[in-house]
C-alpha cells in the first residue's frame, strides 16, 4: 500500500525531492468504518500554498505526514451501514492506495449519472468555483465583455463558457497556440490571447476587447492582473480567484499597479474561496449538470495514469502541461 508523505516545505518551485513514497501495511477497517480504494486523484494548485507552513483558510500539511487533495475511491469492506461495496465517494482523502475512511465528509457518487472524474472538475470544486466566482462577483451581464486568465485551465474553461450563456463576449488567456484554439474551437470563446508570445499584455488585450472589459475572472494574478486593471472599464468587477503565477515566488512582488483606476472607475475587486459556500454547493453542481445536459458546457479532462506519477502531476500544473482538469487515474 502506497502512501505519498511530504518531506520538504519546498523554496521556490516545488520538484519530486519534496514528495517521498513510503511502503505502508494494509489497514484493515475498524468498527463502522470502510476500506477505499483510490480511483482517481485531483492535483490542484491550491496545495502548493499547503506546502508552506502558514495560516491560510486550510491547515498546512504537516512533514513527513500524507498529503491529500479530492480523490474519488471506490468502498471495497464495509463496516459502516451507509456505504455498501462497490460504491464511489468523493472527498478530501490521503495520496494513499488504500485507507480506511468513517464516511464523514464523504459524499457519494454515482457513475451511471456522470463519468467518475467529473466530479473532480466541472462537477466538483472547480466548476463549482467557475459558477461561484461569477455569480457573487463577477455578475456579468448580456453584452459584457469577460475576460478569463487561466483560460484553458479547469477553473477558466468553465468560467469563459458559462460568460458565454450569460450573453458576454468572452476573451482568454493561455500559454500556448494549442490552448488558444482548444478556448476557440472547443469552449466557445471569441478570442484568445497567448501570454506567453505577446510581449505587451496591456495592448493584447485592448486589442481583444475593443469595448474594455467589464468582468475580469483572474486565475494567475501578477503582471496579467495588472494588464487586466488597465483594460478594465467604468464599474467593472475583478473576482480573484488565484494567483499561480505567484504560488512559487519566495517573495510576494509588489502589485497590483494602477493609476486610481480603482476610484476613478468604480471597480470591484473581490477575492473568494469556494469553501466559503459548501453549504450553497447543490444548486450549481445541479446548474452545471443541466448545461452538461443541453449541450451547454463541456469539459476537458488531462488524465495521467498511475499511483507513482500523483507528485509530477501536480508539479506539471504550473509548466501548464494540462488541458482542463489535471487527474491521476490510480
Ligand atoms: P488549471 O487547470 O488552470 O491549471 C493551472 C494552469 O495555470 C496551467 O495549466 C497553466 O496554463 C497556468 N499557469 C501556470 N503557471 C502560470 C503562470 N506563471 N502564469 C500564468 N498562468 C500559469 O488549475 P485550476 O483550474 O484548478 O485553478 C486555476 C486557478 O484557480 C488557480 O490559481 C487556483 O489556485 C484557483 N482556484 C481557486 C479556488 C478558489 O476557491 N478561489 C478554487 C479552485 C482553484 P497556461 O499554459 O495557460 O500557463
Amino acid at each position: 500500500n502506497q502512501t505519498i508523505y511530504l518531506k520538504n516545505r519546498p523554496e521556490g518551485k516545488p520538484s519530486l525531492n519534496d514528495f517521498q513514497f513510503i511502503e505502508e501495511e494494509m489497514p484493515e477497517p475498524g468498527d463502522g468504518e470502510i476500506l477505499l480504494k483510490t480511483k482517481y486523484v485531483s492535483v490542484d494548485p491550491y496545495l502548493r500554498g499547503r506546502m508552506r507552513d502558514q495560516k491560510s483558510y486550510i491547515e498546512p500539511f504537516k512533514l513527513n505526514e500524507p498529503v491529500e487533495s479530492g480523490i474519488i475511491a471506490e468502498v471495497i469492506k464495509s463496516n459502516n451501514r451507509h456505504f455498501s461495496v462497490g460504491e464511489h465517494v468523493n472527498g478530501m482523502l490521503q495520496w494513499k492506495e488504500f485507507q480506511t475512511a468513517t464516511g464523514n465528509g464523504l459524499n457519494k457518487v454515482n457513475a451511471s449519472e456522470a463519468p467518475l472524474t467529473a466530479y473532480l472538475g466541472v462537477l466538483g470544486l472547480t466548476g463549482i468555483t467557475a459558477l461561484m466566482g461569477l455569480d457573487k462577483i463577477g455578475k456579468p451581464k448580456e453584452g459584457e465583455t469577460l475576460l478569463v486568465s487561466g483560460a484553458s485551465g479547469a477553473v477558466g474553461s468553465v468560467a469563459g463558457q458559462i460568460g458565454k450563456i450569460k450573453g458576454c463576449r468572452v476573451v482568454g488567456i493561455a500559454g500556448s497556440d494549442e490552448k488558444i484554439k482548444l478556448i476557440k474551437d472547443k469552449f466557445g470563446f471569441d478570442e484568445g490571447i497567448n501570454y506567453k508570445t505577446t510581449d505587451n499584455m496591456i495592448k493584447a488585450i485592448a486589442k481583444a476587447c475593443p469595448s474594455g472589459v467589464d468582468v475580469y475572472f483572474d486565475n494567475v494574478g501578477g503582471e496579467i492582473l495588472d494588464a487586466a486593471i488597465a483594460n478594465i472599464n467604468k464599474f467593472g468587477r475583478i473576482i480573484n480567484c488565484g494567483a499561480i503565477s505567484l504560488y512559487n515566488e519566495t517573495e510576494t512582488p509588489m502589485g497590483p499597479r494602477h493609476e486610481g483606476t480603482f476610484i476613478k472607475k468604480s471597480v470591484l475587486m473581490q477575492g473568494f474561496t469556494v469553501r466559503d459556500y459548501v453549504k450553497e454547493f447543490a444548486p450549481p453542481m445541479q446548474q452545471l449538470a443541466e448545461w452538461i445536459k443541453q449541450g451547454k458546457l463541456t469539459y476537458s479532462e488531462t488524465i495521467v495514469e498511475g499511483f507513482e506519477n500523483i507528485p509530477q502531476a501536480f508539479l506539471d500544473l504550473f509548466d501548464g502541461k494540462n488541458k482542463g482538469k489535471m487527474i491521476v487515474k490510480v
